[in-house]
């Protein structure tokens, strides 16, 4: 493996961290500490099986683990192949599982034994016969439910792939993820090697991860910004600490784990915070405390810094279809509290070599201290979305004064200041964020409609705190408060936790805009005069 080139694939720097520290640990999983080799030994089964029994013309491979050895060692297994991965998430329903499945064209899933009883429910919903990669030694699929699929268990998997860099085009897919999207169904995301090697080569140089750090893990691994979690870790021989499923937040475990970079959504450190967790001086560890994924309040970077007060802040900025972050703003108890906006931490500069632009309805550039969308290009913008030319149309665009130069509108509105420092003012759709996760409240709005048998339904993101939102509500008009319980549960098998309603309101009437569309605005005023 020649070393001396610029990596090429997602995977490449976790082999060049293998064999420079074959020894450092790379996973602490609770009890379970495993090393770059030992990650590896699992790992390169994976590799080995996908590179024997699939055709090259089979670029994507489902993982279907959660927080588990089959997890971090099957999508390593899959990079590892030289293909890309699709993270399924057994806490979604099956439902959307299958829609994403299905989207995505995969024919292969590496599954953990922690997915079985998820898989049992998937099989016999397919329509097409698949090749379940089960690595782990314990699982015993029921042989009814396998009659037309093919099964590789552990006794099956017995060599291991060396760690070469595998043959990848920059454009081939590194992994492919799924948002939620406002007609009903996700979005699908392919990120590209070359987009994400370039997030990569941007954040060891920005961040410094030595392979004496020890990097959390806190997001989902359907959620893109995990992929900063496990490769900045392992491009620098680092430890990867996932939190424990049974901690209560993962920041009452930071001190413990003697974490030095820390990673989350704010959400998580405003939970933190209401449980009195950010004492002065309490996460001494930490070198870096790096958030992104919604807006950060000026009070919450704050309190963060005087907790891990050996630590840099940074507020970054980015949405999926852009590589995880794109821009960044650097925290300052001194000077930072008066560059807030609308208590907001500003979202700062563009990351060196992407670009940003401002610009009004009609595409054109607004000048310094005006609103307008932000719009995103370079090396980290991804192509558009998977098999939708219209919406990858209406989203990915070129605007006049740049020629061939493809743009990302981001639907968030910003202002630029004249030093070309960006600030966050919202969204000009519905787009929200709750606990971090990204929704599209329409596509609530049709599952509750349905659910609900009415037109009449609107989802509201609420309750709603320093900008972000910590639920979602649905609000009805015309129909049968005593069948609530059975509209929730209908949405339930639907969507994921995080956008279920928690809570149905009945209204006499739905408040409409002088559009004529329902105004949202509105609703939140009347739910917070409920409250
Ligand atoms: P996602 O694709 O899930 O990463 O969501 C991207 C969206 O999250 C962006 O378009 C923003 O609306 C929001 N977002 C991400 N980071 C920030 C931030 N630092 N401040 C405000 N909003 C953010």
């Amino acid at each position: 493996m020649d070393l001396s080139q610029k990596p090429k694939s997602l995977v490449s720097g976790f082999f060049r961290s293998l064999l420079a520290k074959p020894g450092n640990l790379a996973l602490e999983l609770g009890e379970l500490s495993l090393s770059y080799e030992q990650l590896w030994s699992y790992a390169g089964r994976v590799t080995a099986c996908l590179a024997d029994t699939l055709s090259p013309a089979e670029k994507v491979v489902a993982v279907l683990a959660h927080r588990s050895v089959a997890a971090y060692g099957g999508i390593l297994g899959v990079l590892g192949s030289g293909r890309g991965y699709v993270p399924l998430n057994p806490k979604f329903p099956l439902e959307r599982t299958l829609v994403m499945l299905r989207a995505s064209g995969c024919n292969t899933l590496v599954v953990g034994e922690e997915c079985a009883a998820m898989l049992e429910a998937l099989l016999p919903r397919l329509d097409k016969p698949v090749t379940l990669i089960v690595p782990d030694g314990g699982w015993e699929p029921e042989n009814g439910l396998l009659s037309s699929h093919r099964v590789i268990t552990s006794r099956q998997l017995s060599k291991i792939a060396d760690p070469r860099e595998p043959t990848v085009e920059g454009d081939d897919t590194a992994y492919l993820l799924f948002t939620s999207g406002s007609t009903g169904q996700p979005k699908g995301v392919a990120v590209s090697q070359s987009n994400v090697a370039a997030y990569m080569e941007y954040a060891a140089k920005r961040f410094g991860i030595h392979d004496r750090d020890r990097c959390s893990q806190n997001f989902d691994l359907t959620f893109d910004l995990s992929v900063h979690d496990l490769f900045t870790c392992w491009d620098a021989g680092a430890s990867l600490c996932p939190y424990s499923q049974e901690t209560l937040t993962p920041a009452s475990v930071l001190d413990e784990m003697g974490l030095t970079i820390w990673f989350s959504v704010p959400s998580v450190a405003m939970f933190a915070s209401r449980l009195g967790l950010l004492q002065p001086e309490a996460f001494p560890t930490l070198r870096w405390s790096l958030f992104c994924g919604e807006a950060l309040s000026a009070s919450l970077a704050a309190a963060w810094q005087r907790a891990a007060n050996n630590s840099i802040v940074e507020n970054l900025y980015g949405p999926t279809e852009a590589t995880i972050a794109i821009t960044r703003y650097r925290w300052d108890s001194a000077a930072s509290p008066a560059e807030c906006v609308r208590g907001l931490v500003p979202i700062g500069w563009p990351f060196e070599g992407q670009q940003v632009c401002t610009v009004d309805e009609d595409f054109v550039p607004v000048p310094p201290g005006e609103t307008g969308e932000l719009c995103l290009a370079g090396s980290q913008v991804t192509r558009g979305y998977l098999n939708d030319p219209e919406k990858t149309a209406g989203s990915f665009v070129r605007l006049q004064h740049t020629g061939e130069q493809v743009w990302y509108r981001t639907g968030d509105l910003v202002r630029q200041d004249d030093r070309g420092c960006l600030f966050y003012l919202g969204r000009r759709d519905f787009q929200v964020k709750v606990n971090g996760y990204r929704v599209e409240l329409q596509e609530i709005d049709l599952v509750l409609r349905e659910a609900a048998c009415t037109e009449l339904a609107v989802a509201i993101a609420w309750p709603l705190s320093e900008g972000s939102a910590s639920g979602v509500v649905g609000v009805l008009s015309g129909s049968d408060p005593a069948t609530d319980a059975e509209v929730i549960a209908a949405c339930k098998k639907r969507l994921p936790r995080y956008m279920v309603p928690s809570r149905i309101y009945h209204f006499p009437q739905i408040p409409l805009n002088v559009n004529g569309k329902i105004d949202r605005g509105r609703i939140a005023e009347m739910l917070a005069r409920l409250a």
